[in-house]
């Protein structure tokens, strides 16, 4: 009988795992199933060039139709995998039917977490994860003025900028005392911050929505909740400081969560991600997994993580296709991650977690072109280079390779980056 792979959700991590399985001899069936309608196309642009209108969902697909077709890639689209039955290897679907498998990958990726507020059904309140969501986003935006965005990650700040080029009055509700709290250092929190209100977007911390106001609202001390009918669209959000905030168009961006029931159901180790080894291996010998949706160890940080970004999802996408062959590849790549604001260029390089002290390397005041490194027992860990590509890739060959650099000459400007490196070889 002709072995069958199945692949769990149809994005970077599902393509890659498709077409690497063809690459390591894969000679069974492929089926991706996924829940979009969609072909895989690059996440990254929706919050950019995509919500702008630049680019179209051609323009962003991974690979064309006949990519797929010429490997005989088969997609399942607009089905959802509702359960795995694991001792009869098969799964069962939205549509009615069940489908077995002789191997299995799941790349199920993440969805946004909600805010249950009042008047967050309200038409024009958004929030952003798919080409759905930013076709329906593009709609609203097309006709607003005004914007709000909830939440100062990297996903909230570049649809401010990404508003802001267009011309929309936009203000950033940032719960905590700073943007970028959870991802980045002060330094770089306030760059971020200068550069967003030299370009006229509004940025308030320490405060969050309360509720969205529909514009059947009627302020009258009886009916003061929002009205959320049919026809009632947001005009504004209420902060938590009590402020009134006029919005066209809201967009919630306060983070993710794993896609990890059907793993968690099938009994397979969920622990902030469905738990995988360093070849992408579940428990389970024929079920693999790779993306967002896993918690995986990794042997140049030495700890176990998860992460969200599209070099992980690739790359770990490939340990598991070697894997599905009973080949084995190790997944350690150093992760790496970017972000494309107005005119900045964002490259990070390593995870700064539990990092002590922070050097920066450029005029953070009055420029647009700066380093941040992250240290840890006087040790680079990782770093945020704005419009700064040499010195990211310098960082980057360090930090994979574990080469040692000249700590005290990080934030001199007249060592190059690559002289940063001792007993450099780049
Ligand atoms: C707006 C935006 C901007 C971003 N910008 C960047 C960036 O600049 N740089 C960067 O590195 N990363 C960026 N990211 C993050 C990056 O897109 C993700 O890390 C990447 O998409 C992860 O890929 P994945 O395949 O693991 O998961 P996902 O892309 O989340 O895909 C999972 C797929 O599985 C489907 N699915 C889930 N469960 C099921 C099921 N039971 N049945 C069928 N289908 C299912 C989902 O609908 C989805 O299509 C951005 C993300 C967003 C949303």
């Amino acid at each position: 009988m002709v072995e069958q792979c199945i692949i769990v959700g149809g994005s970077h991590a599902g393509a890659q795992v498709a077409i690497s399985l063809r690459q390591e001899g894969w000679d069974g069936n492929i089926l991706i199933i996924s829940d979009e309608p969609c072909l895989p196309y690059h996440r990254p642009p929706l919050s950019k060039g995509f919500v702008s209108g630049d680019k179209t969902l051609n323009d962003i697909l991974l690979r064309p139709a006949d990519y797929y077709q010429t490997r005989n890639i088969e997609f399942l689209h607009n089905v959802t995998v509702l359960d795995i039955d694991r001792p009869n290897k098969q799964l069962v679907c939205s549509d009615g039917e069940t489908r077995r498998y002789s191997k299995l990958a799941l790349t199920t990726g993440a969805q946004v977490r909600k805010l249950d507020l009042p008047g967050a059904e309200l038409a024009g309140v958004h929030y952003l994860r798919n080409a759905q969501d930013a076709q329906a986003i593009r709609r609203t935006a097309v006709n607003a003025e005004s914007a709000v965005i909830v939440g100062g990650g990297y996903i909230g700040l570049e649809l401010a900028a990404s508003f802001r080029k267009a011309g929309m009055h936009v203000t950033v509700l940032e719960m905590s005392q700073r943007i970028l709290a959870r991802v980045a250092a002060s330094e770089l929190a306030e760059f971020y911050t200068r550069v967003h209100e030299e370009e006229g977007v509004k940025i308030v911390t320490g405060t969050s929505a309360a509720s969205f106001i529909g514009s059947h609202h009627v302020d009258n001390n009886v009916d003061t909740q929002p009205s959320a009918t049919d026809s009632s669209k947001v005009v504004g959000v209420l902060g938590t400081d009590g402020k009134d905030y006029a919005a066209d168009i809201v967009i919630i961006g306060v983070g993710v969560i794993p896609n990890t029931d059907i793993a968690a159901k099938a009994g397979l180790q969920v622990n902030n991600g469905i738990v995988v080894n360093e070849y992408a291996q579940t428990s389970d010998a024929d079920i693999v997994a790779a993306g967002d949706c896993t918690f995986h160890p990794n042997a140049l940080l030495g700890r176990s993580l998860r992460l969200e970004s599209v070099p992980n999802a690739t790359e770990q996408a490939k340990s598991a296709a070697a894997s599905l062959c009973n080949k084995q590849k190790l997944y350690a790549s150093l992760p790496w991650f970017w972000s494309d604001q107005f005119d900045l260029k964002l490259q990070i390089a390593g995870v700064n977690h539990g990092y002590d002290r922070v050097v920066v390397r450029g005029d953070a005041q009055t420029t647009r072109s700066i380093a941040v490194f992250y240290l840890k027992q006087n040790n680079v860990i990782a770093v945020d280079c704005v419009n700064r590509a040499p010195e990211f890739a310098v960082i980057k060959k360090a930090l994979s390779k574990n080469l040692k650099l000249r700590v005290e000459e990080l934030a001199n400007e007249s060592i190059k980056p690559k002289e940063l490196i001792i007993e450099s070889d780049v």
